[in-house]
């Protein structure tokens, strides 16, 4: 997430009116908050001046921020349970201004935090990974060293839950709060340092995103386009995302698919093996029909003229497998053969391994004459 901070355009301002400015740019980008959502806030002396119910954070003012005596806000944590009504009035009770807006909701845990500004919103990305079957775990790895607070109904009954939460815990420790299915605060003696915080803390989230699905997309465009220019004709090609596909793409049993065919005919359609193709599909297509030049070298006899060695079947990591064909009758066949091999991949782990002929008697296979006049009819 990129940090819109501007050094030169905060400088000469003062407490108040960094607030604003800072709380703009959260404001500004609809991925942390949408339509008046969020809040923030700056203690100055022993007034919280925190965002007012009404305003929004994109365009809010020095009049959108209620100042708030802090102590009387942090007193209402004496109670174990205040109704939403009741807090609205002893927040309004609060006010130093009594024409100033209603604070927010979540003022008594502005006040609760023990630094000059503090910031909240409820960033896409964090609560996108907080609202997934994995959810607790995720959030549990990618924010190490915050405060992290299963969900609870905003206002009174989040402050007391942090409150209690951090009764016996040194705030310097705590890099932010991470509000499950909610939002992130972040906090700082200094403007900038709590915006960038809030900035850092997103980007965790994001960067985590953004790694899972640079593994779980492929452009199967291009990937047609290279083994259609390796093979010399426009290959049909079918996608094939079946469970025993995934599993056979998957990190740990990627290299299954490496140890040869099922049985001896099949290499006349499948090769011996499929490629692999991770990222550099260029690079892993070169190394694929290098291998095969030297798989053929290592095995000629005299005078077998070699095939074309593009691979007639791909893994694609975290994704599938494909396969290619002249027409797609050829390729469902291939696909067909595929899906029988995987499988047995799978089922031979369990059997101690998979273990297919060797690659000589697998050479002999794929240029048997026999098989090569199959192939031309
Ligand atoms: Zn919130």
């Amino acid at each position: 997430m990129e940090n819109l901070y501007k050094t030169k355009e905060a400088k000469d301002l003062d407490d108040l009116e960094l607030r604003v400015y800072t709380s703009r740019l959260l404001g500004s980008n609809d991925s942390l908050v949408l339509h008046g959502g969020g809040n923030t806030s700056v203690k100055i002396g022993g007034t919280l001046y925190v965002k007012g119910s009404g305003w929004d954070l994109a365009t809010i003012e020095k009049e959108g921020f209620s100042p708030t005596r802090t102590i009387d806000l942090i007193m209402l944590l004496e109670h174990e349970r205040i109704s939403d009504i009741e807090m609205v009035e002893y927040q309004r009770d609060a006010l130093e201004d009594k024409s100033a807006p209603n604070p927010s909701v979540e003022a008594i845990l502005h006040a609760l935090i023990p630094y000059k500004f503090v910031d909240h919103t409820h960033a896409d990305a964090m609560v996108t990974i907080s609202n997934s079957h994995r959810g607790e775990d995720l959030i549990e790895e990618i924010y190490e060293g915050y405060l992290i607070v299963p969900y609870i109904m905003p206002g009174f009954l989040l402050a007391k839950m942090v409150y209690n939460m951090t009764d016996n815990i040194e705030w310097e420790n705590i890099k932010g709060i991470v509000l499950h299915n909610h939002g992130i605060f972040t906090f700082a003696n200094d403007a900038k340092e709590s915006y960038d915080n809030m900035i850092e803390s997103v980007s965790l989230a994001e960067r985590y995103i953004k790694k899972l699905q640079k593994k779980k997309t492929h452009d199967l465009d291009k990937i047609q386009k290279l083994i259609s220019e390796c093979k010399g004709y426009e290959v049909s090609m079918r996608v094939n995302q079946s469970k025993v596909a995934k599993q056979i793409a998957s990190k740990e049993d990627m290299r299954l698919s490496q140890q040869g065919v099922l049985t001896p005919e099949h290499i006349i359609r499948t090769k011996r093996i499929p490629i692999i193709f991770e990222d550099n599909y260029e690079k892993e297509l070169n190394d694929y029909i290098k291998a095969y030049h030297d798989y053929f070298e290592r095995n000629y006899i005299d005078e077998e003229i070699m095939l074309n060695p593009a691979p007639n079947w791909a893994v694609l990591k975290d994704f599938g497998t494909l396969s290619f064909g002249r027409d797609e009758k050829e390729a469902s066949i291939i696909e067909d053969i595929n899906n029988h091999t995987m499988k047995a991949m799978i089922t031979a782990k369990k059997l101690g391994g998979y273990k297919s002929i060797s690659e000589e008697d697998s050479f002999y296979m794929e240029y048997w004459e026999l098989e090569q006049m199959k192939l031309k009819k």
